[in-house]
């Protein structure tokens, strides 16, 4: 793509003053501001496009070789470094041109934190996040469980305590901005005395520099490594659910803060029961003639067996409901319910004995199919047509 000609992206003359360049490059920053212009990929570039502009005409060397070779002259590598700013360098580097706006003369003094209180400072630094998945049962879901992960994880590197330099001699404070991190500007405009502030280019806005870089670590002040971690999960979560432990993600240098542990739930598939929120359900078959004559039963539940009754003449799908041995809710009160879906075992194959017993039944006036007198809505509409 071909690069328009810096003046014409501000808009202003090729004898515009500094005031001028300056005024522009507000105007345009802050109509294409990316807090105004969200997801707008158009006004990204031109944002972006206005502020390389602006970096070679406030810049009175980078103006003089721009007006008299080109685009060539002030990028790439004979230029002295290409334009490779993101927004959010954008935002750093010149962000008090648009945050500053409308308040007149701001002096301020130095140190002091009056002249910075809009300047956006550097964060800390903070390690990375880290997602893991857990499995678990069901069992392990209604009760709620402690885990010890295992997790691989940057974590600080013990031989530097995590400074990255080879010793104590090897850091020294940044010459260039006396250890601050960053360094100051101050111009006249027309809106005032204005103070600029960059970050350090010499120490990257860290303050110090490092001479000799601690060779167990390579100078990143940490190293991979692995920790075993509690995590605790309560009853009652599901499928899906993240658990977020603050500090047990990665480490970062110069002991910053680390990152945060997110545990992913996964809820393996039981072999008996299936879970429908709270509720959780199964199926049973007890036999012939136990559903017939009643029974006692011992069916299981997530902790440990039941008895359960069978009423004598109990039908196929009879449901029954188990109170409180479902999962429980996690806020800590109330809990699910167990369902069984009580079946009939139906003999698929009889030896001769036993088809001689039940052939002796089969005339019985009880065994003979008496439909519950409350017939369901289903076989209803199948008798009204036929
Ligand atoms: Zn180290
Ligand atoms: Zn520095």
């Amino acid at each position: 793509m071909k690069k328009r000609d810096y003046y014409e992206v501000l808009g202003v003359a090729k004898n515009a003053t500094e005031q001028e360049i300056k005024k522009a490059y507000r105007q345009k920053a802050i109509q294409y501001h990316p807090d105004k212009n969200p997801g707008n990929k158009e006004a990204e570039e031109k944002f972006k496009e206005a502020a390389e502009a602006y970096e070679v005409l406030s810049n009175a060397e980078k103006r003089a070789r721009y007006d008299q070779f080109g685009h060539d002259a002030v990028s790439g590598a004979s230029g002295g470094g290409g334009f490779n700013m993101n927004v959010e360098d954008i935002l750093s580097k010149y962000g008090f041109i648009f945050e500053n706006f409308g308040f007149g003369t701001f002096g301020g003094s130095f140190g002091g934190g009056g002249g910075f209180s809009s300047h956006r400072q550097p964060e800390r630094r903070r390690g990375t996040n880290i997602r893991i998945r857990v499995k678990l049962t069901l069992e392990e879901i209604a009760k709620g469980v402690d885990k010890n992960l295992k997790v691989n994880k940057y974590i600080a590197c013990k031989e530097c305590h995590s400074t990255g330099a080879k010793s104590a001699d090897a850091v020294k404070t940044c010459p260039t901005c006396k250890g601050r991190g960053f360094t100051v500007h101050v111009q006249q405009s027309v809106f005032g005395q204005m103070q600029m502030q960059q970050p350090c280019h010499q120490c990257r806005g860290e303050g110090k520099i490092i001479t000799d870089k601690c060779p167990h670590c390579s100078g990143n002040g940490i190293v991979k490594g692995e920790e075993v971690i509690n995590v605790k999960i309560p009853a009652g979560v599901e499928n899906g659910m993240q658990l977020s432990l603050s500090g047990k993600g990665n480490a970062a240098k110069d002991n910053g803060r680390n990152g945060d542990l997110i545990v992913l739930v996964e809820e393996e598939k039981h072999s008996i029961f299936e879970r429908d929120g709270n509720n959780i359900y199964m199926e049973y078959y007890i036999s012939f003639t136990q559903a017939a004559m009643g029974a006692t039963v011992e069916i299981p539940t997530l902790d440990g067996k039941a008895i359960i009754k069978i009423a004598p003449g109990t039908q196929p799908s009879t449901l029954l409901r188990l109170n409180g041995k479902g999962i429980p809710t996690m806020r800590g009160y109330g809990c699910g319910d167990l369902i069984v879906n009580v079946n009939v075992w139906v003999p698929k194959k009889l030896t001769k004995e036993e088809k001689q017993m039940l052939e002796t039944l089969s005339t019985a006036e009880n065994f003979q199919p008496q439909p519950p007198k409350q017939a369901s809505f289903f076989q209803r509409v199948k008798r009204f047509f036929e």
